[in-house]
């Protein structure tokens, strides 16, 4: 059986809703492609536009599913990792942070896989306690160009995989990746560690480093297997952990209730 999938959807503006607002709840078409090449289902669930909410949807959202996506989107609000707003900071947008802060709270707590990707590598980190460049090309000496101009399903910079990391069997020491963000994890969050990084030093990936529930990527593999498959293998050992998590909880479970 498929494991099932959370992809938080974002919020854009759609020119064609003819109503206020005229925005649309989206997920990537390339994600949903993605996991399902991986063996997984995905599911898409909104943020609400009223902050109240997050509590009760975040709980009544959290069985649903047994592994989360967290996708790329707006910058992060620098308030919430201690730092003012620096003048190159993009638009934030408070419900979505809001919204997933407390999601991923919640699915670390019942013990189910998270994989972040972009922005949603920076929210994993922010939660975890963790700090972000707001803007790498202003804030980081030497800095490579992390904003790709080559169109997204193009690798531009290589990665440097650490060995000891759970990265490291599926892609070997080195990776060449597509790199979109203007943004970057900067101090790791607590229980995190390294997995990759690019050769100006900038953290490309990380993970957990007291169990194998948290994945943070910078780069988008769901545009990158197509033409490098070993890409694949890193939702594909997303979703063996997730189904392997989802057995176990399953079991926890059933164990409490004979008891
Ligand atoms: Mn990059």
């Amino acid at each position: 059986m498929r494991p099932i999938i959370a992809i938080v959807a974002d919020v854009i503006e759609d020119p064609s809703v003819n109503t206020k607002p005229n925005t649309v709840d989206i997920s990537p078409t390339m994600f949903k492609d993605t996991l399902l090449a991986a063996g997984g289902l995905p599911i898409v669930v909104p943020y609400p536009s009223q902050l109240s909410l997050i509590p009760e949807m975040v709980q009544a959202y959290l069985p649903l599913f047994d592994g989360l996506i967290l996708p790329g989107g707006p910058d992060v609000d620098p308030t919430l990792y201690g730092e003012e707003p620096s003048q190159e900071i993009g638009p934030a947008n408070p419900p979505l942070d809001q919204f997933e802060l407390a999601l991923i709270r919640a699915t670390y707590a019942a013990n189910k896989p998270m994989f972040g990707l972009c922005r949603g590598s920076h929210i994993l980190n922010v939660a975890f306690g963790g700090t972000l460049y707001q803007d790498l090309a202003t804030q980081k000496k030497a800095a490579i160009r992390h904003l790709q101009r080559t169109s997204g399903e193009y690798p531009t910079h290589h990665v440097s995989i650490v060995p000891q990391s759970r990265l490291h069997p599926l892609l070997g020491d080195r990776a060449y990746v597509n790199s979109r963000h203007h943004q970057a994890t900067r101090r790791l969050g607590n229980g995190l560690r390294l997995a990759a990084q690019a050769n100006d030093g900038t953290i490309e990936a990380f993970e957990s480093s007291e169990n194998d529930l948290v994945l943070g990527l910078q780069w988008h593999p769901e545009n990158l297997w197509q033409e490098d498959p070993p890409q694949l293998r890193i939702y594909a050992d997303f979703i063996d952990r997730v189904s392997a998590h989802r057995q176990a909880n399953l079991t926890a479970s059933l164990g409490a209730t004979v008891l």
